[in-house]
């Protein structure tokens, strides 16, 4: 089996993530999260949540809505450019998305081409249907928003599901803006629902249909892109990026990359966070991160700054994005004032002016499987997922050594003094060993085994899940020493430990 089958197996069997309406065959890019998955997500996005909106005292998350009107969509541009390239088979009548086809059978790059170059490249590469061989149709464009109607039908109250978070602060901005009392930069994050009708989601958890992101806008003033207040606390910092002109990976520190490459420090302060974020919060090997420079064929003709945020996947082979950085200029904020003939244009310290707007734009079930990924881990003896404490979804695993002899009932009490702090669970139905294996298999960084010396001295061991070490406590500690632990302190300074 390889890695790919290896951690989806582990994902479904142990209650991650498993795909929507199995029963009934469903159709692809739809998952459910389980038991697991959903502590983990939640887990994951309030990392997020607490990382990202503590850079700026003015940084607020907002939620808005999934389904809204035509009008938005006309206004954002989404009718008119929210459209991936699309082959059919004329024999099985299979779809599939043209510039993938092309990267599967040719390996070869063709995000920018327009459909008609798209076209050109299949019929000049002869390529066919990789299903049955048949012949493949003329590449069109196909729009991929999910539509919906609102009320009774009737055609003037077209919806659609929103491709994108993003829409919600636009909207919201103006409101936003002076309940804030008109100061910028000012954020607006939203953690939802994104809908896309992806033509051939593959790549398992990857591409879906349904799924969740984490997005900020930020709203500043254009002529101060070039400042930011807490500029020296990163300005050393060395971000590791290709850039659409060397295309290769470089480090350069932030200061070089605002002096010499001519990115904002505005911009520039966004992406050493980001960086940060990953590396140091979610302990993602540096090697394994990189920031990826678009080039303006690949980006969105108004981001004028665009890198994707990349991680390697061994699961897929290769460098896969997860998340972008956007620099939207006044793109969205003028599209919607030219649709609803509503002013967007403020006064901001005594100045006329329209905000531009940075994007930190996350894709949360991306990171997921990202997470579940990096750290999966096949050992001699074990499988273990090598999580960050702080992602891992259950953090304490309580065991009684055996099911009797009063040991079930101290386990239960143990379990019961710390759920109040921890997520904990409590599990008596097998011999240690496999018990072990099985909380090692999901992440749990800490396990509490209840023997026979408990019930003589009221004293409990910790294992710990890394290096599979143990020290023995007393219970009435036990709360503060798990916290210590869970704070970043070696297990070994918290206890002897046991030969
Ligand atoms: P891709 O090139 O993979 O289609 P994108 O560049 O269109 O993605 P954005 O529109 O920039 O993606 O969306 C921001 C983030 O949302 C992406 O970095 C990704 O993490 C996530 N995302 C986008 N589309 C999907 C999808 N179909 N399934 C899961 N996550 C997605």
């Amino acid at each position: 089996m390889d890695k790919s089958e290896l951690v989806m197996n582990l994902a479904m069997k142990r209650g991650f993530f498993f795909p929507t309406a199995e029963i009934y065959n469903a159709k692809a890019g739809f998952w459910t999260y389980g038991h697991l998955g959903t502590l983990m997500k939640r887990k994951f996005e309030n990392l997020w949540r607490a990382y990202f909106l503590s850079l700026n005292n003015n940084y607020f998350e907002i939620e808005g809505n999934s389904i809204l009107p035509e009008k938005v969509f006309r206004g954002s541009g989404h009718l008119k450019n929210f459209n991936d390239p699309m082959t059919e088979c004329k024999k099985c009548h299979f779809r599939f998305r043209a510039d993938q086809l092309i990267e599967d059978e040719l390996n070869q790059n063709s995000s920018g081409l327009s459909e008609k170059e798209i076209d050109d490249v299949i019929k000049s590469n002869k390529l066919k249907c990789p299903k049955c061989k048949g012949e493949l149709s003329q590449v069109r464009l196909f729009n991929m928003m999910f539509d919906v109607k609102i009320g009774a039908t009737n055609t003037e109250d077209i919806a659609y599901l929103s491709p994108e978070t993003a829409q919600n602060a636009f909207l919201s901005f103006k409101r936003e803006y002076f309940a804030l009392r008109e100061k910028l930069p000012m954020g607006l994050a939203v953690i939802g629902k994104a809908y896309r009708n992806e033509i051939s989601p593959r790549q398992g958890f990857f591409r879906l249909r349904e799924f969740t992101q984490a997005e900020l806008q930020i709203f500043f003033d254009p002529g101060k892109i070039n400042e930011f207040d807490d500029w020296d606390e990163i300005k050393e910092h060395k971000i590791r990026l290709i850039t659409a002109k060397h295309k290769k990976l470089e480090e350069i520190k932030s200061i070089d990359l605002n002096k010499k490459q001519k990115l904002p420090k505005f911009y520039v302060y966004h992406m050493a966070k980001i960086q940060e974020f990953y590396l140091d919060i979610l302990n993602v090997p540096r090697e394994r991160f990189r920031f990826r420079e678009l080039s303006e064929n690949e980006r969105a003709f108004y981001n004028k700054i665009h890198f994707d945020i990349e991680v390697y996947f061994d699961t897929l082979n290769g460098f896969k994005e997860i998340a972008g950085l956007h620099y939207r200029t006044d793109h969205d904020l003028k599209g919607h004032q030219e649709t609803s003939k509503e002013k967007m244009e403020i006064v901001n310290e005594n100045k006329r002016l329209m905000p531009h707007v940075l994007e930190l734009s996350f894709g949360v079930d991306r990171n997921i499987w990202m997470l579940l990924d990096v750290f999966f881990v096949q050992e001699k003896e074990r499988t273990l997922l090598r999580f960050n404490k702080r992602i891992a979804p259950i953090e304490i695993a309580v065991f009684p050594l055996v099911n009797k002899d009063r040991l079930p009932e101290k386990a239960n009490e143990v379990y019961r003094l710390l759920r109040k702090n921890f997520t904990v669970s409590y599990d008596a139905s097998g011999s240690i060993g496999r018990m072990y294996r099985r909380v090692d298999e999901i992440g749990v960084p800490a396990m509490i085994t209840i023997d026979y010396e408990t019930l003589e001295d009221n004293t409990v061991t910790i294992r710990n899940r890394d290096d599979m070490k143990q020290i023995r406590v007393n219970i009435n500690e036990l709360n503060d020493i798990l916290e210590r632990f869970f704070n970043g302190e070696k297990l070994q300074k918290l206890g002897n430990i046991i030969k």
